[in-house]
């Protein structure tokens, strides 16, 4: 702002009893400290002097920001179903209703037969028991913890083989090498980058260096041209020559056949890992599951006790609400067919094409009233993604809805989809905003109208 205008900007008490502000019913702290902050702006910015109304509508626009939840509904429109920074796996209508019961008191660790002191977590070990095959289950707060779980309460000290291959990084933070180390376990690394033979871990387990062996799955990328791996069977018949156990990381945690959601036969899924013969398994609930944020592990009683009984498992144990979640979605899987329709992932990745154009076609015929001759309109083909660190290299054919308009750019434009009171996430594709349908829930297409009429 022009120094010289400096002194015209009214005195904090002045601004506050503006009556937009003094009558807002707004908390006294957070008005004072939206008007400092936008007088700060102002101070800092460019523009000119605004009016008081201009002004107090301004600062109670910050005020109200402040008061409202930061993670309210987004609309994704990114055609990527488990956006990891749009908060991953949207939760099924019975997920988000478990979720409002258990928010007040609920039967955590109480039975209600009894009237005593009760399992917590017990019906929910039950159901992953019954719906991958495995003798022992158990839930912590994500798979990133069960990783580090596992390996602290089994391996800490001793020599656990993994691939060269599958040293992965997932989402910047989780590191296989790091997470090792923090578990005090001891990283043999075996094979090469791009192939990895049994003969590679047979030589390292003769060396007499290795206890366990890791397999791990290589969830956000894919090795193609001269690789080879060692599968998740053969490394089962390793460890039953050699008397050594055998984890896995699958990270996905697909609980259904690969063909009942269009996915290729060769998509690992959790109750074929068990079947196998991996001793455990580990997955997050958020991925591929379709649930809350959780990292579940499956398998062998004597594992899974063995868990039980570190003491970490208490520092790591997952709160009431997603334990309710869980419950929730993991009760649909009990008839397939119900999980596929009423679990929001699983729905939109075998979602068929012929739908979803359909879909894209209202959409655009929607939208043709808001945008008039400022916006031109088109149903396109396009590719949607699983994301979130899941089916690496599997295409998803789409129809999207593309977005030129005629008096902004389509940066512009995308920037403003996303600044309204429901946010609206596009791409930016070809010079267009693009609107993948596949990943909108029921009610977006409105959202989507109002956020268009209000950009343009
Ligand atoms: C996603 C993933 C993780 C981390 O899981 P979070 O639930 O995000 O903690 C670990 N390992 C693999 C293989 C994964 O795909």
């Amino acid at each position: 702002m022009d120094p010289s205008q400096l002194r015209n900007l009214p005195k904090m008490d002045a601004l506050l009893a503006l009556p937009a502000l003094a009558d807002s019913g707004l908390p006294h702290a957070v008005l004072l400290q939206a008007a400092r902050a936008e007088l700060e702006a102002l101070r800092a910015g460019e523009g000119p002097l605004p009016d008081p109304d201009a002004l107090s509508a301004a600062v109670l626009r910050r005020a109200l920001r402040a008061m409202t939840p930061g993670l309210g509904r987004v609309v994704n429109a990114t055609g990527v179903v488990l956006h990891t920074n749009l908060g991953r796996a949207p939760l099924a209508n019975a997920a988000l209703e478990a979720m409002a019961g258990a928010g007040g008191y609920c039967a955590l660790e109480y039975d209600l037969d009894t009237g005593r002191r009760g399992d917590r977590g017990g019906r929910i070990e039950a159901l992953l028991r019954d719906l991958t095959g495995a003798e022992g289950a158990l839930v912590v707060g994500n798979n990133a913890a069960a990783v580090l779980l596992a390996l602290t309460a089994l391996a800490q000290g001793k020599g656990v083989a993994l691939s060269r291959g599958e040293l992965v990084e997932i989402g910047g933070s989780f590191r296989m090498p790091d997470i090792m180390a923090q578990s005090g376990a001891e990283l043999v690394e075996v094979g090469t980058t791009n192939r990895t033979r049994q003969a590679d871990y047979r030589a390292a387990v003769e060396a007499g260096k290795v206890q366990y062996l890791l397999k791990v799955h290589t969830s956000n990328y894919k090795l193609v041209g001269y690789t080879q791996e060692t599968s998740l069977s053969e490394l089962v018949g390793l460890g039953r020559a050699y008397g050594l156990s055998v984890l896995y990381d699958l990270g996905g945690g697909l609980l259904l056949p690969p063909r009942l959601l269009g996915l290729s036969e060769g998509t690992p899924s959790v109750a074929e890992a068990v079947r196998a013969g991996a001793d455990l398994v580990c997955f997050s609930g958020d991925k591929l599951l379709g649930g809350p944020q959780a990292g579940i592990l499956v398998g062998r009683k004597w594992a899974v006790d063995l868990l039980k009984a570190h003491p970490m498992v208490r520092a790591l144990r997952p709160g009431k609400e997603t334990l309710a979640a869980l419950e929730a979605t993991l009760q649909l899987y009990q008839d397939p067919a119900q999980a596929r329709r009423d679990i929001p992932t699983l729905a939109m990745l075998s979602a068929p094409l012929e739908e979803l154009e359909g879909r894209a076609k209202a959409l655009a015929q929607a939208l043709e009233p808001v945008c008039g001759a400022g916006c031109a309109l088109a149903v396109e083909p396009g590719e949607s993604e699983a994301g979130g660190g899941a089916l690496p290299g599997v295409s998803l054919p789409t129809a999207l809805v593309t977005l030129a308009p005629a008096a902004l750019t389509p940066e512009k434009l995308e920037a403003a989809l996303r600044a309204g009171p429901t946010p609206v996430v596009g791409l930016l594709r070809r010079g267009k905003v693009a609107l993948d349908v596949r990943t909108l829930r029921p009610g977006d297409e409105e959202a989507v109208c109002r956020a268009v009429a209000a950009a343009l």
